[in-house]
């Protein structure tokens, strides 16, 4: 399949305040985000013509940018008024949509509190994140050779780019070692996430998630607790050691992009996607529409 550059594709791309169209939504080499990464960004998903949990994934856009010190030009309201119309403008109703807010030129060294803050919203197709080959046999995925850092590190809370460079480079080795994803471990050498991704395994008809207190709590791991719970599955959140691994039945993977994602192999541990597996894949893909449904009425 021929790749299509994301700098060179048709329609429009909401930029600062305006729809502009998408080749000429461009910023300078001579970025403040670019450089020292002072970057943030959201990932979200269109069902159906409307964007699931937006409220959600614009308070995190919104606290995210906080963390980090800029302060986005525009209301929350503005924020998913623009979402709206970005999707609308595309002619996208199944879509992923990412806004991303950084700052600009006029500054270039480490501080730079003048600086403009920009906001730019894009949305295109993307199915899936993992194959549905993949999906269906469970994906591969080897441990990270790095470890998500302290809070006292880096903001972890936040959805910063920055955050980003130790993923980037471990999904990389572990597709070069035919993986699909690495899962990470922490600085104190609990289970993670994956580098895109949370993590959630199976024991004895409970779920199990490490708490999120070095690595983003996903919105879509929030809604899976909460399908769960609704069906009286327990949920642990817990530090998970990595030896526990080889008591979990099942693991599945959580994400805005990646959804329900079943998982057969973590490094030396090996699982088969089953029952719960199925039923929150299930749940969740009714939950994504069910949204719509309320929301239109
Ligand atoms: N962890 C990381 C590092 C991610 O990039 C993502 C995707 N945004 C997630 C977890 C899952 O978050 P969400 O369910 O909000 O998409």
């Amino acid at each position: 399949m021929a790749i299509v550059p994301f700098d060179d594709r048709d329609g429009w791309i909401w930029y600062d305040g305006r729809l502009v169209p998408w080749r000429e939504a461009k910023t300078h080499v001579l970025t403040h985000g670019l450089h020292y990464a002072s970057s943030i960004f959201e990932g979200q998903r269109l069902y159906g013509g409307r964007v699931y949990r937006l409220a959600e994934h614009t308070e995190r856009l919104f606290e995210s940018a906080r963390i980090m010190g800029m302060k986005i030009p525009y209301t929350e309201e503005e924020i998913n008024h623009a979402c709206n119309e970005v999707a609308k403008a595309q002619g996208l109703d199944n879509a992923y949509m990412r806004p991303v807010v950084f700052r600009g030129s006029e500054m270039m060294s480490v501080a730079a509190p003048n600086s403009k803050i920009h906001v730019a919203i894009a949305v295109w197709p993307w199915p899936s994140y993992f194959s549905p080959e993949e999906k269906r046999k469970g994906i591969r995925l080897t441990v990270s050779e790095w470890r998500r850092p302290a809070p006292d590190t880096a903001p972890t809370k936040a959805k910063a780019a920055g955050l980003y460079m130790i993923c980037t480079i471990s999904k990389h080795a572990a597709e070069d070692q035919g993986f699909a994803d690495a899962l990470m471990y922490d600085y104190r050498g609990f289970v993670a996430e994956a580098t895109g991704a949370n993590v959630f395994f199976v024991k004895d008809g409970a779920l199990h998630t490490p708490i999120p207190d070095c690595f983003l709590d996903g919105i879509t791991r929030k809604s899976i607790i909460a399908l769960a719970r609704a069906r009286q599955i327990p949920v642990f959140e817990r530090h998970i050691e990595p030896a526990e691994m080889a008591g979990f039945s099942e693991c599945f993977l959580t994400g805005t992009a990646a959804e329900v994602t079943p998982v057969s192999q973590v490094g030396p541990y090996h699982f088969s996607p089953g029952q719960l597996t199925e039923a929150m894949t299930e749940d969740y893909a009714k939950d994504v529409r069910a949204t719509v449904m309320i929301d239109a009425t």
